[in-house]
C-alpha cells in the first residue's frame, strides 16, 4: 500500500490537495477501508469519503443557508445549466428585490417584467421559458400560499417549470425532509457503481426509495453531484484520483486504461 503524498502529475484533480491516486512511484492507489462493491453495508462510508475529499471552493446553485422560496427559483433555473451560472443569475435576480422577505419578495418577482426577468437570469439554459414559470410561480406562491413555499412533493409538483427533481431538492435542502433529488449525476454514479440498476433518472429514484437507507436520502444529492462535477465527471471520469475505486465495478473494470 501506499504513502499518502500529493502527486505533481498533470491530473487537474490533484491540485486541488485531493489525493491524486498516485503514490510517489506512480502506482494507482485502490484507496483503502472499503471493500469490492457498493452495497448498503459500506454506502455510508463511501459517501463520508467521498465528502472528506471534496474540494472546499464548488459553487452550488443554492444551498441549505438560502431561503425556501430562494432554493426553490434557484433549482428551477439551474436545469440544463451550469451551476456557477445559475448562482450569479439569482444573485443577480435577488439583487433586484431589495428585500430579503421571502413573502415580499415572491410579490415583486411576480410583479416584474418578463423581459427584465430574461435580461436579469440570461445565459441560464432556455431562459426565456424560465423567465415565464418563475413569474407565474412567485405569483401562485405569493396568492395561493400567502408567500410561504409549500412543503409537500404533490403542492410543489403542480408549480410551473416543477418536476420531481426540483421539488425533491426543495423538499430536503429547505425543509430538511427526507427526500432523493435524482439528477443526471445520482443517476450515473450509482449506476457505474451498480448499487442501482435502471435507465432513467425517475426510475434511479424509485429504486433509491426502495434500497437507500433512508439517513442517507438528505445528503446524498449533495455529494454526489459535487463529486460528478470533480471526479466521476460523465466523460472520462477521474478514476485513478477516486477514493473509492478499489470498490466501483467501473472504476476497476476500466482499471488498465487509468493514466493522467
Ligand atoms: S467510475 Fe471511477 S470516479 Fe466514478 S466512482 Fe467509480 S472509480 Fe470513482
Amino acid at each position: 500500500m501506499m504513502g499518502k503524498e500529493f502527486c505533481r502529475c498533470s491530473n487537474p484533480f490533484s491540485r486541488n490537495d485531493i489525493f491524486c491516486g498516485k503514490d510517489a512511484g506512480g502506482q494507482i492507489s485502490m484507496g483503502a477501508g472499503i471493500k469490492m462493491g457498493i452495497t448498503n453495508e459500506n454506502i455510508g462510508k463511501a459517501l463520508r469519503k467521498i465528502e472528506r475529499r471534496l474540494p472546499k471552493n464548488i459553487v452550488m446553485a443554492s444551498s441549505k443557508a438560502d431561503s425556501p422560496f430562494r432554493i426553490l427559483v434557484a433549482t428551477v433555473l439551474s436545469a440544463r445549466t451550469k451551476d456557477e451560472t445559475t448562482h450569479a443569475a439569482v444573485n443577480r435576480l435577488f439583487s433586484k428585490m431589495k428585500t430579503k422577505t421571502p413573502g415580499i419578495q415572491a410579490r415583486v418577482l411576480a410583479r416584474m417584467d418578463e423581459k427584465a426577468i430574461r435580461k436579469l437570469i440570461y445565459p441560464v439554459g432556455f431562459y426565456k421559458t424560465k423567465a415565464r414559470h418563475i413569474k407565474r410561480l412567485a405569483g401562485i406562491v405569493a396568492e395561493e400560499y400567502n408567500g410561504k413555499i409549500p412543503d409537500t412533493l404533490e403542492q410543489l409538483t403542480k408549480l410551473p417549470g416543477v418536476g420531481r427533481k426540483t421539488a425533491n431538492l426543495v423538499l430536503s435542502q429547505a425543509f430538511g425532509k427526507d427526500a432523493i433529488c435524482v439528477d443526471t449525476h445520482v443517476h450515473r454514479i450509482t449506476n457505474r457503481w451498480g448499487y442501482v440498476k435502471t435507465k432513467t433518472p425517475e426510475e434511479t429514484e424509485m429504486a433509491l426509495r426502495k434500497k437507500l437507507p433512508r439517513r442517507y436520502w438528505q445528503a446524498i444529492n449533495g455529494i454526489l453531484v459535487k463529486f460528478g462535477r470533480a471526479v466521476c465527471r460523465p466523460a472520462r471520469p477521474l478514476c485513478p484520483a477516486c477514493p473509492i475505486n478499489n470498490a466501483c465495478p467501473y472504476g476497476i473494470n476500466n482499471r488498465k486504461h487509468f493514466k493522467h
